[in-house]
C-alpha cells in the first residue's frame, strides 16, 4: 500500500466504496488522516466497514470540516449532473479529487532523488492491452515494475514508492478528470472515439479529460500520441506547436517520418530523427490486427523513452502472452483456431476482430447496443458464416439476411459446436472460429469475463472430447 500523508491530521470525506474508494480510505488512514467514508449502496458500505473503513453518513455532515472529498471515478461530479454529495462539496468549496490524485500527492512528498518514474496510458480503446504490454516488456527487461490504476490493482494498493521503480498506470477519462498534479514522465494517448459523452458534457469535454494526461509534463518528458484519425492528428499538431515536452507520434496506418510506425507488423523507429531498419513483429501471435499494431507502436515508443533498447523491447513484445478475452487464442482443435474476443461488447471492437481475422466463422450476439452491427457491413463479405446467440439473434439475423449465411443458435454452447463442425469440414488451412459478440453480455452472463470463460470452457471440453475419441 502507498500511504498518503498530504491530509495528516485532517478530516477527509471518501464517497464511493468500490475497490478504489476502499483503497483510498485505507491509504489516507495510513497517512494519518481522519476518514469519513460513505456509499449509497448498503452492501458496499458493509464490505468497506468489514475492511476497517470508518463509515459516516456524509449526507448529514457539516461539509465545512472537510479538507477534501475523494470521489470514486464512477460517480458524476459535473455531467450529466453532479451527484448530491459532489454538489455538497462544491457548495462549500471542498476540493474534489480521486485516488490517482492522492497517488500524485504521495509522489510529490518524496525527495526528488527517491521519485519513481511514472508511465500513464489512456485512450478510448487499447488502454489495458498497452498498459499490460508495457509492464510485460519492462519486467522482461529486468526492471522493477508495478502495473495498476484502471487495470487490475488500484493505484494506492501498489507497492510502496521508491527510486528506481516504474509505475505503469492505466488511466480512464473519469480518473483523469479528478487529477490536478499527476506528472507522467511518459504519457500515452492512443486514440479518441466518441464514448462516455454524457459524463463529459460532449466530445469537447471528453477530449479535454483525455488531454489532462499531459498536464504537468516537463521538457524532458514524453507525450506519445496515436495519429490514426484526423482528430488525433490535430491534437498531436497542437502539442507539437505548444512545445514544452517531447512528442512522439505513433501510427499503424501511415508511414511517418518521425516517431514510431507499425505497418503490417513491420515496426520502424524514427524516434531519433532517422529511420532505423524495420523490426518484424509478425511473430507476436498474441497481438493480431492493426489495432494491436498501434498498441505495439505505443508500447515500443514508451519503452524507448524509458531507455530500453530495441532488442529488449522486441523480445518483450514477442513473449507477451496477451490479455484474456481480447482476441485471445484459447485452443486449436483439429486444426481449428478458437479466438475469444468476449471484450468486444460493441461494433467498434468487433470491427477490429473482423479485420484481424477475415474469412472466419463468426459467433456474435448478446444484448445489442443501440447502433447494432450495420457499421460492420464492409466486413460482412469476408465472414464465412455467422452464429447468432442471445437477445440480438432475431435482429441481427434480419441485418445479415442476404449478406451473410446465418444460423440462430441462441446459446453459446450450440454456437461453438456448430461453428466448429463447419470450420473443421471446410478443408481450409488454419480456419478460425471467432467469438466477437459486438454486444453486451448481461442477457446470458454476469459480465464479459464470465462470457469469455464460458467460451473457453466449451472449447476445452470440445478439445477433451476429441482427444478421448482419438484414444478410444
Ligand atoms: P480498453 O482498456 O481501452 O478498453 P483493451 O485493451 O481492453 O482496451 O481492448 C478492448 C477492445 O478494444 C479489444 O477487444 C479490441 O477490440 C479493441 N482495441 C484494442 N486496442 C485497440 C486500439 N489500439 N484501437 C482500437 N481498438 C482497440
Amino acid at each position: 500500500m502507498i500511504p498518503v500523508r498530504a491530509f495528516q491530521g485532517k478530516d477527509v470525506a471518501v464517497f464511493g466504496l468500490g475497490r478504489s474508494g476502499v483503497s483510498a480510505a485505507r491509504a489516507l488512514m495510513a497517512g494519518g488522516a481522519r476518514v469519513h467514508a460513505w456509499d449509497d449502496n448498503e452492501a458496499s458500505r458493509k464490505a468497506a466497514g468489514d475492511a476497517g473503513v470508518p463509515l459516516v453518513d456524509l449526507n448529514r455532515k457539516d461539509w465545512q470540516t472537510f479538507a477534501a472529498l475523494v470521489l470514486s471515478p464512477g460517480v458524476p461530479h459535473r455531467f450529466p449532473e453532479p451527484h448530491r454529495i459532489a454538489r455538497m462539496a462544491q457548495l462549500v468549496g471542498v476540493p474534489i479529487v480521486g485516488d490517482m490524485e492522492l497517488f500524485a500527492l504521495a509522489v510529490a512528498e518524496l525527495d526528488p532523488a527517491q521519485r519513481p518514474r511514472i508511465v500513464g496510458i489512456t485512450g478510448t480503446n487499447g488502454k489495458s492491452t498497452t498498459t499490460a504490454l508495457i509492464g510485460h516488456i519492462l519486467r522482461a527487461a529486468g526492471k522493477d515494475v508495478r502495473v495498476g490504476g484502471n487495470i487490475g490493482v488500484s493505484v494506492l494498493d501498489l507497492e510502496r514508492l521508491h527510486a528506481g521503480a516504474i509505475y505503469v498506470l492505466e488511466l480512464s477519462s473519469y480518473q483523469l478528470e479528478l487529477v490536478q498534479t499527476l506528472h507522467c514522465d511518459v504519457a500515452v494517448l492512443l486514440n479518441i472515439e466518441p464514448d462516455h459523452l454524457g459524463r463529459h458534457g460532449g466530445m469537447e469535454g471528453y477530449i479535454a479529460a483525455k488531454r489532462r494526461i499531459f498536464r504537468n509534463s516537463q521538457p524532458e518528458d514524453w507525450a506519445i500520441i496515436g495519429v490514426d484519425s484526423p482528430r488525433m492528428q490535430t491534437i498531436c499538431a497542437q502539442m507539437l506547436f505548444e512545445g514544452g515536452r517531447r512528442v512522439a507520434p505513433i501510427s499503424s496506418q501511415y508511414a511517418l517520418g518521425r516517431g514510431v510506425t507499425a505497418l503490417g507488423a513491420q515496426l520502424s523507429d524514427c524516434l531519433g530523427g532517422r529511420a532505423s531498419p524495420p523490426i518484424d513483429m509478425s511473430a507476436a501471435r498474441a497481438l493480431p490486427g492493426r489495432h494491436n499494431h498501434q498498441n505495439i507502436a505505443a508500447a515500443y515508443a514508451a519503452c524507448r523513452a524509458l531507455g530500453l533498447d530495441a532488442r529488449d523491447i522486441t523480445n518483450g513484445v514477442l513473449s507477451f502472452p496477451g490479455l484474456p478475452h481480447r482476441l485471445e487464442t484459447v485452443a486449436e482443435v483439429d486444426g481449428v483456431r478458437f479466438v475469444n474476443d468476449s471484450k468486444a461488447t460493441n461494433a467498434g471492437a468487433a470491427e477490429q476482430a473482423l479485420r484481424a481475422f477475415p474469412g472466419s466463422w463468426w459467433i456474435l450476439g448478446g444484448r445489442p447496443k443501440e447502433d447494432g452491427i450495420e457499421a460492420l457491413a464492409e466486413h460482412f463479405g469476408s465472414v464465412r458464416k455467422a452464429y447468432l446467440i442471445g437477445e440480438a439473434a432475431d435482429d441481427f439475423a434480419s441485418v445479415l439476411a442476404g449478406r451473410v449465411e446465418t444460423v440462430k443458435c441462441r446459446t453459446l454452447d450450440v454456437a461453438v459446436a456448430a461453428a466448429f463442425a463447419d470450420a473443421a469440414a471446410s478443408g481450409e488451412r488454419e480456419p478460425v472460429v471467432l467469438f466477437s459478440p459486438a454486444c453486451a453480455s448481461f442477457d446470458q452472463f454476469r459480465d464479459f469475463e464470465a462470457r469469455g470463460d464460458a467460451f473457453r470452457g466449451q472449447v476445452l471440453q470440445l478439445s477433451r472430447q476429441r482427444a478421448l475419441r482419438e484414444t478410444a
